[in-house]
């Protein structure tokens, strides 16, 4: 009997590294590179030609404009990186040092990098087995038992502080339970701000991920679903914020023609035109890649398929995904093969990866407020991903 349950577990990693080598081939593999097959050439190449290169340019307008066509947000401002925009966001809607703001323990560090700039506090909350999103019944049975509203605001009974955002993450393109999210915002008096930075291109009932909070953030790093080398975008349906957005990220400059006057303490956070020219190429091939994404998930599918201890994440109901980076979710009975699994994969250079360290457990924000977090801690011991660049379909 022990030694058969060994054998199973042994297999796992072999098996899973056969359906990899199946989908993707031999080849050297990493997770995710960028595919420049359009016009990046040609725009680059414009942009040197004009001398225009920095943040004033027509590439940055057209990609904005380009972008609001495709999101449907009214405005967006494009920014240096996805860090900056969601530190720029956090700005803008009023975060004040010791705020605290709710995001997934389960999510890219720049996310509660970005809070902390502000010299607000981070507060962690467990996240979704199947959206691998913040968790909106965990959050709402979290701010049932610590939170308070005193006049128009929320505060945190245990901490004294004021609760005053909410950041869902969009894990890996796959759009989080918004429609609970909104109510439990707005029944809390709570700001929601999207991080979706990995979520270019992913729909939730309709509506682009990064249209419904307040204010929402998209990346353009060089590992996104797009590339702009490096970039970021604050959307947002609000006049007031959207012309904030642009004067505070241009040095908080007052327009004139040749007198530099500056009416606060403002940050150089606009994107260069020359990333945006790279932004305008990459744009144009994002229906592609979209399908490129969308068939390779299909081929996983149907590879894992025959693995029934192995759970390939697709998108939810109601949602559309961008299929950023394909995941598999180990069960739990084998979860003690998670390390296996990646030494043998990237043995044979397939480049697979665990998920980000839980915030929570990080050096930096151990010592935060958070609630129970069983399901991220078990995400976190049970998640994979798997190559996923647009090439591989
Ligand atoms: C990539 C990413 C960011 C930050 O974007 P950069 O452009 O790399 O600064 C923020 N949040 C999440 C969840 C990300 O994946």
């Amino acid at each position: 009997m022990y030694s058969k349950s060994v054998q199973n577990i042994n297999n796992l990693s072999d098996q899973i590294l056969k359906v990899l080598h199946k989908v993707c081939g031999k080849d050297k593999l990493v997770l995710h590179e960028p595919q420049f097959c359009g016009n990046e050439w040609i725009y680059t190449k414009d942009c040197l030609d004009s001398n225009f290169v920095s943040t004033v340019g027509s590439y940055v307008d057209r990609f904005e404009e380009e972008l609001k066509s495709y999101t449907g947000a009214k405005h967006v401002i494009a920014m240096i990186n996805g860090t900056s925009a969601l530190h720029m966001a956090l700005l803008l809607i009023g975060i004040k040092p010791g705020d605290e703001i709710l995001l997934p323990s389960l999510t890219f560090v720049a996310t509660a990098n970005a809070v902390n700039y502000c010299g607000a506090i981070p507060h962690f909350i467990d996240s979704n087995e199947d959206t691998l999103g913040i968790d909106s019944s965990a959050l709402s049975s979290w701010l049932n038992q610590i939170a308070e509203i005193r006049g128009n605001k929320c505060f945190n009974k245990q901490t004294g502080r004021p609760i005053h955002a909410l950041i869902p993450m969009h894990t890996f393109g796959h759009p989080c339970d918004l429609d609970n999210l909104k109510k439990i915002a707005h029944d809390y008096k709570l700001i929601m701000v999207e991080d979706a930075a990995e979520s270019i291109g992913s729909w939730y009932k309709g509506c682009h991920t990064g249209t419904i909070g307040q204010i929402g953030i998209l990346s353009f790093n060089g590992n996104k679903t797009i590339t702009t080398g490096g970039g970021g975008a604050i959307l947002t349906n609000d006049d007031k914020l959207a012309k904030r957005a642009k004067h505070l990220s241009t040095t908080a400059k007052k327009p004139h023609r040749w007198i530099y006057e500056h009416d606060e303490i403002g940050f150089n956070y606009r994107l260069p035109n020359i990333n945006a020219a790279l932004g305008c190429a990459q744009l144009e091939q994002l229906p592609d890649f979209l399908t490129s994404k969308r068939r390779l998930f299909t081929r996983y599918a149907e590879a894992f398929d025959s693995l029934k201890q192995v759970r390939l994440i697709s998108e939810p109901a109601g949602s559309k995904s961008n299929y950023w980076l394909q995941t598999i979710v180990l069960d739990e009975s084998v979860a003690n093969q998670q390390n296996a699994v990646l030494k043998i994969t990237n043995d044979y250079n397939i480049m697979t990866r665990p998920v980000w360290t839980l915030l929570h457990k990080l050096k930096p924000y151990h010592n935060f407020p958070k609630a129970p977090l069983p399901i991220a801690e078990s995400l976190e011991r049970r998640i994979i991903n798997i190559p996923s660049s647009v090439g591989l379909a």
